[in-house]
């Protein structure tokens, strides 16, 4: 008799063709994999963060020696633009090659001297992680939770999402040419074998994902009081000033609201633009979402790919329609697209009690709102549940005070989110618990333990 396994096919949001396939984990062998990165935890965590660092290394650079090809998976499977997913790639691998010392400097011991002792501070591995991620950012997201926990000593599980299989995969198998059997695995499939990792025996759950999802694994993750690392959903808010520099403005409201799609946490959500300069600001973020085209991942000229999946453009299609029938006005985009196709879309007149404006989009939309005075474009920046990321536009000190108001994780002002090297990535609020990078981050990874001795 011949037993045949389950597979996951990966489609292509292009054009609905297969890319590939991956067998499906069925949720009872779970445990054992489990238990089996246990054991092949014991000898990877007995050598230092430095030695896990280097033969971690290397897998940098397989990386950026097959970007091409890997890039090409990404983009079939994904959906970005052949450009974009090169430079995800290329990002990954360089990452990968910085941040293993990074974080093997992060957990290394350290001792503090008190009166008559001394205190060694010990980061420690947990033991077992499950990494459970999402599709936008299909190959650094995977990266994002499984280094971290490996450099500092732990074994990985990772549950790569089911509409990214493929490119997670190959990720994972990058990575195993130079690591120890089983330190990381993966496991294929979606809610089941996703619950069922959360349930098995691991010490640390770093998640990123919707809110929704977050929330059940907080819970079921509060039986065997594990750990939770969790990165979630947002709504972020874009503050223009009077006295902005407009053209900044402009330009960075539409890369920021239309680039993957609108598929990336940290998407500018949300525009508040002051009364008086609301004309020109809208005129020139029209004149700016000329340059997003939609087309094809491997057409010439795309700038914009088509959405994830089905669920997720009709998503994004009510929230427009619904605006609409609500007295928004369509300056760019909306309408009917073949496939999965979304253009880049500029609403003007929204209010809060639009759903666009509560709850995240996900999708290559820039709704925009006025206000009158800057202490009304802060309280309207807070009216969510969310706190990811907030930009604000504006003369300065002004932008900055502002700034300082927002009950965001991650603020810029006159620039994106992005932090100086050593920030943390860190929401607020719904947007999150735990966050990443920087030595606190990665010590999130560690259980962290003192041994004081007489000096
Ligand atoms: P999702 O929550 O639907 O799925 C994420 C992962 O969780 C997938 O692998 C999925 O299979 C798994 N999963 C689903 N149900 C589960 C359960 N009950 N138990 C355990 N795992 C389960 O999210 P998505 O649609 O893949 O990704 C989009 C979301 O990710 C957006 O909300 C976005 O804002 C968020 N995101 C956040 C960040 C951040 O840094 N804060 C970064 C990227 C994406």
């Amino acid at each position: 008799m011949t037993v045949t396994t389950p597979t996951l096919i990966s489609y292509s949001p292009a054009t609905g063709e297969p890319v590939g396939e991956v067998p499906i984990t069925a949720p009872a062998k779970i445990p054992a994999i489990v238990a089996g990165a246990r054991e092949a935890q014991k000898a990877w965590g007995a050598i230092t963060g430095h030695q896990r660092a280097d033969i971690l290394r290397p897998a940098g650079q397989a990386i950026l020696d097959n970007k091409d090809e890997l890039a090409r998976l990404l983009s079939a499977e994904q959906g970005k633009p052949l450009a974009d997913g090169l430079s995800e790639v290329t990002h990954t691998g360089e990452k990968l090659m910085e941040e293993v010392d990074e974080i093997a400097e992060a957990v290394a011991p350290r001792e503090l001297t008190g009166e008559g002792m001394v205190t060694t501070l010990r980061y420690d591995p947990l033991g077992v992680v499950a990494a459970i991620t999402p599709w936008n950012f299909p190959m650094l997201m995977p990266q994002w939770m499984a280094l971290p926990a490996l450099v500092a000593g732990n074994a990985v599980v990772l549950k790569p999402s089911e509409q990214t299989p493929l490119i997670a995969q190959a990720y994972a198998d990058i990575l195993n040419r130079f690591l120890p059997p089983h330190v990381l695995q993966v496991v294929h499939g979606a809610d089941d074998q996703g619950r069922a990792l959360v349930a098995s025996d691991v010490n640390l759950i770093a998640f990123t994902g919707s809110k929704a999802t977050g929330q059940k694994i907080m819970a079921a993750a509060a039986e065997g009081l594990k750990r939770v690392i969790l990165e979630l959903g947002s709504k972020d808010p874009l503050i223009v000033l009077e006295g902005a520099d407009l053209d900044a403005a402009a330009e960075f409201a539409a890369r920021n609201s239309f680039r993957n799609c609108g598929q990336v946490c940290v998407s500018t959500e949300r525009i508040y633009v002051q009364g008086t300069i609301a004309e020109a600001f809208t005129e020139k973020l029209a004149q700016a979402a000329k340059a997003y085209r939609s087309g094809d991942p491997f057409a010439e000229g795309s700038v914009l790919g088509p959405m994830v999946m089905r669920e997720q453009k009709e998503h994004v299609a009510r929230q427009i329609e619904d605006a609409v029938a609500q007295g928004a006005k369509l300056v760019l985009g909306g309408g009917d697209h073949p496939g999965n196709a979304m253009p880049a879309t500029i609403l003007r007149g929204v209010t809060h009690e639009m759903d666009i404006m509560k709850t995240e989009t996900f999708g290559p939309v820039a709704p925009i709102m006025t206000f009158e005075h800057p202490d009304e474009a802060v309280s309207l920046a807070n009216d969510s549940e969310y706190g990811l990321g907030a930009v604000v536009f504006g003369p300065e000190p002004l932008a900055r005070d502002v700034a300082a108001r927002i009950d965001a994780g991650m603020i810029g002002v006159n620039r994106g989110i992005h932090g100086a090297k050593g920030s943390p990535w860190v929401g607020a609020r719904h947007s999150g618990i735990g966050y990443h990078m920087g030595p606190d981050g990665h010590r999130q990874f560690c259980q962290v333990r003192t041994i004081t001795r007489n000096a």
